[in-house]
């Protein structure tokens, strides 16, 4: 059943500090750009009644580099993306995903962090950042952790983050090579992905899907292939057995497999 806007409590933060002592104490959960939980409240799969507002907290907005690191904060939203020039230079596949999300209004409010903590398979910044070699940092009351993308998703939806974390930061290592996103809907805009690649062409290749396992999955097999000079036909049988999608409301099984196939091709063919 749809849940009642007034039947919710919210509190909102002040600082990041502020934030993770609630969080700490009152385990809430955490609301950003509130576009995915405003849907789950719409269609009353919410379980949760007690939130914690964390939109005006400054210290998690920024983008900027450290060293040859960039950092993205958890509230970067995607138009913050899509107008920064430093991702624009250095993670030019991110601001060709965040160009396909939703429309306007969902890029202004939408947040990378939101995307990430949703854990939706189907999220298109998530094979960005695992082919990117992003470094999710969580942080609590007690301390900071970092935990590579890699590591980040445990299943569908469940991640290794604990209900008395944020995540406050994305860190993307530099990425050498050829850059390359292509999102496969049933309209350019507004529509979730039926399947979703991210690639990097280099010596040693990073390839990554979204909608085709219950997260978001690198196919080091396949990546193996090709950076041992295999080829793109060789590439695409190891790619068929790597990957085992599912059908779903959005997609059959038979169709994700035969256009991850086809976006491997054309993204080895466009990279070239
Ligand atoms: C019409 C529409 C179109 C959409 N189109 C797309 C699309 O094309 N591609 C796509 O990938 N997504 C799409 N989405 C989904 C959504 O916009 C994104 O997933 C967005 O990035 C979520 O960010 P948010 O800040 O709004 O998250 P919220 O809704 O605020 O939160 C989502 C989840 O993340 C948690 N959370 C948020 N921030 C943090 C944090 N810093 N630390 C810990 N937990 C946190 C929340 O507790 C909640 O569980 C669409 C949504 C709508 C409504």
């Amino acid at each position: 059943m749809r849940a009642a806007v007034s039947g919710l409590d919210m509190r909102s933060a002040a600082s990041l500090d502020d934030a993770l002592r609630i969080l700490r104490d009152e385990r809430r959960t955490p609301v950003a750009g509130a576009t995915d939980l405003y849907v789950a409240l719409n269609f009353g799969t919410l379980e949760q009644t007690r939130f914690l507002d964390i939109w005006s907290v400054d210290e998690l907005r920024g983008i900027s580099e450290r060293g040859d690191t960039l950092v993205l904060g958890a509230l970067a939203t995607y138009t913050s993306l899509i107008r920064s020039p430093l991702v624009t230079q250095r993670l030019p596949m991110l601001v060709e995903a965040a160009r396909q999300v939703g429309g306007v209004q969902i890029q202004n409010r939408g947040t990378v962090g939101g995307n990430i903590a949703n854990g939706s398979p189907a999220g298109d910044s998530l094979p960005v950042l695992a082919a990117a070699d992003a470094v999710v940092v969580l942080r609590s009351a007690d301390g900071e952790r970092r935990v590579p993308l890699a590591q980040y998703y445990t299943g569908y939806r469940a991640t290794v983050m604990r209900p008395d974390e944020l995540i406050v930061a994305i860190e993307i290592p530099p990425v050498e090579g050829k850059q390359w996103f292509r999102k496969v809907g049933t309209r350019a805009a507004q529509a979730i992905s039926k399947i979703v690649m991210a690639g990097v062409r280099s010596s040693a290749p990073r390839i990554a899907f979204g909608s085709v396992a219950p997260t978001v999955v690198r196919v080091p097999l396949t990546e193996r292939a090709l950076a041992s000079g295999a080829g793109i036909d060789q590439g695409v049988k190891v790619l068929a057995d790597e990957i085992k999608p599912i059908d779903d409301i959005r997609s059959s099984a038979e169709y994700r497999l035969q256009v991850a196939k086809n976006l491997l091709r054309r993204f080895w063919l466009e990279t070239a």
